[in-house]
């Protein structure tokens, strides 16, 4: 027995206030894509002192109602995002390319005593409080936040060598002057 339900579904539109105030409360589906550049993300932005032309995420939502156990309707929301961006090491201080796929599964519940009572047990969704005014930029900002690294690192043994990281005012390499007397 199918038990999906069949609502209309909208697209949800990539503009930036727009996505600050989606209406999850209301009978529909969502389905949309888009692109965000860092500084569209200002506590992420914040936290990253170097960044690279094409750092940002793609983002890609879609929301799904389906019957729980007991018949009731229930609303999923699943978030993916792929992109990159530039973390300062905390080895070697430079700044390294950080790639980013990662995607989450969200339950609309009414408020927050049902998002508290929650079970902590199931990882397999998070509760989300729907709202008719819902920060859908937020929550992709706070699931980017979420998968950062707390200590970011290159991989072992990918840090930037020191002798690479030599200053202008810094002497010479002396294999290199020794082969200059020869000529
Ligand atoms: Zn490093």
């Amino acid at each position: 027995m199918n038990r999906k339900q069949v609502l209309p579904e909208v697209k949800i539109s990539a503009n930036l206030s727009a996505l600050r105030a989606v209406d999850f409360c209301a009978a529909e589906t969502y389905l949309g894509t888009g692109f965000l550049p860092l500084k569209a993300l200002p506590r992420l932005d914040l936290e990253l002192t170097n960044c690279g032309p094409d750092d940002g995420f793609e983002w890609h939502i879609q929301t799904q109602f389906t019957a729980d156990a007991s018949g009731k309707p229930e609303q999923t929301l699943l978030l993916k995002l792929k992109g990159q961006v530039h973390l300062p090491c905390q080895r070697c201080l430079q700044a390294f390319l950080f790639p980013f796929n990662e995607q989450a599964l969200f339950l609309f519940v009414p408020n927050e005593a049902a998002a508290d009572a929650y079970p902590i047990e199931d990882d397999r969704l998070e509760p989300l409080v729907a709202s008719q005014h819902f920060d859908l930029l937020g929550l992709i900002e706070d699931e980017i936040l979420l998968s950062l690294p707390l200590v970011p690192k290159h991989p072992e043994g990918h840090c930037v060598p020191s002798n690479l990281l030599r200053g202008p005012d810094e002497p010479e390499n002396p294999f290199k002057v020794l082969k200059n007397i020869k000529k």
